[in-house]
């Protein structure tokens, strides 16, 4: 791994342009914390690690990891693979501590045991809740003391997404057979869906719509079972051992002969499957390196594959415009003109809905779209959830300035450095205030989290959502649009969806916030709980 790093490291040119769009430089300003900084470090590691391990590790990790520097470097050095890789051979040096080793090996690489520890959690969470009257999806509170009180967190889920599966009359295809299923109907696509942590475990909502909306829409989804985290935060935190642990897991449970596609809701999975999966297996024998590279041919960003695969938003809008167009009222919808879905007894179509569209509609709801680092940067995504959002008549779209700054979460960044996190996150909400909008929607669930967060913060009353819960849910009581109009929604949503009124949203403005120092407590007492029990009956 040495010698790779070697390679990579001596592209440098040293030019200096990463310096410029780096996130936390902007901020510190010191020359340690750019991508050039980084990458000398890097090229004496061995010396580095010898003299000082902890020191060295620590500059390593401040860090968030957003590939701002990545994309804008001319020598197109993999700046991400780099530093995932100088990490995880300075962790192997100085040895991961043991709540490392707890928490990536004992917990994250075992779905099944992760699933249930947070469902205990989700089941007791309420004791660390601070309830709140929030006022227009504001703030709470700062609670008195410790370090992390004055955090508001979304809560996990009462039902995460894969019991919500297992549960409830809503059932994609569970576990691909041993043989492709005959498909039939539809458009002839079987699509596998990469659910992901957050999505699972803090917006199911968010991921049973992304499932509705493919099979409305004439796909065939998979989910299979016992799928758990794509391995990001793990090579982050620099467990090469779990990734490798967390990847032979996922290999048995998504065999690519049995997918046309991989469809995931959150940036993060998509650029960890699609880049770090092939990178960090490129050792690995051919028959595991063929199986990855395949995933990752097949892996695409919902908003991704809704528009360049589906097609969905082609006969709405024709460009990524900022201005977008303004439904009309309901006589102005005729009959639908570009047929997309025929499955068995209904045919469902997507109407020219230009033809719907006048004036600008002070009324509708004002939707800006924050550019997830992983979506933008490293996988070059940023029409797609753009048309996405534009495709629903009741928001109005507006960019707001610099709609690809980071926003400061960083996965593990945000916990070890929450203040440089913040200051970060701050900016982002001064943009998100100088669009005007009333709603931010993104593509990734550690962003929603962070920009719920940094909102609450700054009792900046806008709403965080993500663009498939745009895309899929008109809520016309809430854009306030009149009564005509909300037939005239209705009906265009109808016209797309062929009758099937999607409604589901994952609004959690006003939901309870959670203190994060008592729910830290909380899920320690789970775990020890959980240990004490199973170590009672020797089981692990
Ligand atoms: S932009 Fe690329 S080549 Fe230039 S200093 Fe940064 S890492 Fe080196
Ligand atoms: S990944 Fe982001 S935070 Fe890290 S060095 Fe590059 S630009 Fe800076």
């Amino acid at each position: 791994m040495l010698k790779t790093l070697d390679q990579d490291v001596s592209r440098c040119s040293r030019c200096g342009m990463c310096q410029a769009v780096c996130p936390v430089y902007r901020l510190t300003g010191h020359e340690k914390d750019t991508a050039r900084g980084k990458l000398a470090l890097i090229d004496g590691l061995m010396q580095e690690m010898f003299s000082d391990a902890d020191g060295t590790a620590k500059r390593l990790n401040h860090c968030l990891l957003c590939g701002s520097c990545a994309a804008g470097c001319p020598m197109n050095i993999d700046i991400l693979g780099v530093f995932l890789k100088a990490r995880a051979i300075v962790e192997g040096f100085r040895g991961l501590p043991w709540w490392k080793r707890f928490l990536f090996r004992w917990l994250v690489a075992h779905p099944g045991r992760f699933d249930r520890l947070l469902a205990r959690a989700a089941r007791y969470q309420s004791l660390a809740l601070k309830k709140k009257p929030v006022p227009m999806d504001g703030s709470c509170n700062r609670l008195a003391a410790s370090r992390l009180s004055d955090r508001h967190v979304v809560p996990l889920a009462s039902v995460p997404f894969h019991d919500m599966k297992r549960k409830s009359a809503f059932s994609p295809e569970s576990v691909p057979g041993p043989s492709p299923v005959p498909l039939t109907g539809g458009r002839g696509i079987r699509a596998a869906f990469f659910v992901g942590c957050l999505l699972d475990k803090v917006f199911p909502e968010t991921a049973r719509t992304i499932v509705d909306v493919l099979e409305t829409n004439g796909v065939q989804v998979i989910v299979p079972d016992g799928q758990g985290c794509c391995g990001m935060p793990v090579l982050a935190g620099g467990d090469r051992d779990a990734f490798s642990r967390l990847m032979a897991d996922h290999l048995v449970r998504f065999d690519p002969d049995q997918f046309d596609y991989l469809v995931t809701g959150c940036a993060t999975c998509t650029a960890a499957i699609k880049k770090l999966w092939p990178e960090m297996t490129s050792d690995h024998e051919e028959q595991v390196r063929s199986a990855v590279e395949r995933i990752a041919d097949k892996t695409h960003d919902i908003s991704a594959f809704m528009v360049n695969i589906l097609g969905v938003a082609d006969d709405i809008l024709s460009d990524a415009s900022i201005v977008p167009a303004t439904p009309t009222d309901a006589n102005t919808i005729t009959a639908p003109v570009s047929p997309v879905i025929s499955e068995a007894g209904k045919t469902t179509a997507v109407h020219d809905a230009q033809a719907a569209y006048a004036a600008p509609d002070p009324d509708r709801m004002v939707v800006t779209w924050h550019d997830p680092c992983h979506l933008a940067k490293t996988l070059g995504i940023r029409r797609e959830p753009r048309m996405l959002i534009k495709a629903n008549p009741t928001y109005a779209f507006r960019e707001m300035p610099d709609p690809d700054l980071c926003c400061g979460m960083g996965g593990s960044f945000n916990l070890q450095y929450y203040e440089t996190s913040t200051a970060i996150g701050l900016k982002k909400i001064d943009a998100i205030r100088a669009s005007g909008a009333s709603v931010v929607a993104t593509g990734c669930p550690a962003c929603m989290i962070q920009l719920a967060d940094m909102l609450a913060r700054a009792k900046l009353p806008v709403t965080v959502r993500h663009v498939i819960d745009i895309f899929a849910d008109i809520r016309p009581e809430i854009a306030g649009i009149s009564e005509n109009r909300l037939d005239a929604s209705t009906k265009l949503r109808r016209l797309r969806y062929g009758g099937t009124f999607i409604k589901r949203s994952t609004n959690f403005g006003g939901k309870v916030w959670m203190d994060r120092d008592r729910l830290f407590m909380k899920m320690l007492n789970t775990v020890l709980t959980t240990l004490s029990e199973r170590w009672a009956e020797r089981s692990f």
